[in-house]
């Protein structure tokens, strides 16, 4: 019997950053070209107490950053493969998980090309054209329990968790692009 998995992970889903039982204190967000947005991230502990500090710092960073739909450890400073997202509010967005933070997270598996343009709170003055598969399985674990979970992503959330364990592998978006044809100047921040 094989087994489907579903669009939306109910135990992500059901997720918020009150589960990890510490208050997040908003962080600066460190721009390019910082030595650490280039530097993969070493493995965190999910379940370690310092892991979940940084969950709850990304997610009240992202709460307090206007348009921002994920931010990972790199971008406040810290060399660990740890992230959050959070698409729920952006007008391209399909199905979606809501917020969740992901803890030393793969790509399983991908499918279905598309271009769109990207931007980032570590190159704020640029935007670029990346291609990247609309529709992902991703793997991680969640920071406090150390569950580990299955992610299945469409979409602008699929590009999104894509953006944000790039940031975690020392990738920025301009790594991604076709070229210099595919880089713009930012007219406005969102
Ligand atoms: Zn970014």
């Amino acid at each position: 019997m094989s087994e489907t998995p579903t669009a939306v992970n109910p135990t992500v889903a059901a997720w918020s950053e009150a589960d990890l039982g510490v208050d997040g204190t908003v962080l600066e967000v460190v721009r390019a070209p910082a030595t650490v947005l280039s530097s993969v991230g070493a493995e965190v502990d999910p379940t370690d107490p310092a892991t979940v500090r940084l969950a709850a710092d990304l997610v009240a960073t992202m709460r307090v950053s206007p348009g921002c739909v994920g931010l990972a450890a790199p971008q406040v400073g810290v060399g660990a493969k740890v992230f959050c997202v959070d698409v729920s509010e952006h007008p391209k967005t399909r199905d979606h998980h809501g917020t969740f933070v992901l803890c030393n997270a793969v790509v399983v598996s991908s499918s279905r090309n598309e271009k769109a343009r990207e931007g980032c709170m570590s190159v704020p003055d640029l935007t670029g054209d990346v291609k990247r598969p609309s529709r992902i399985v991703v793997r991680g674990q969640v920071p406090g329990t150390g569950e580990e979970v299955e992610v299945v992503a469409n979409a602008f959330e699929a590009r999104a968790l894509q953006h944000e364990i790039d940031h975690c592998e020392g990738l920025l978006f301009l790594d991604r692009v076709a070229g210099a044809h595919a880089i713009y100047q930012r007219k406005t921040y969102l």
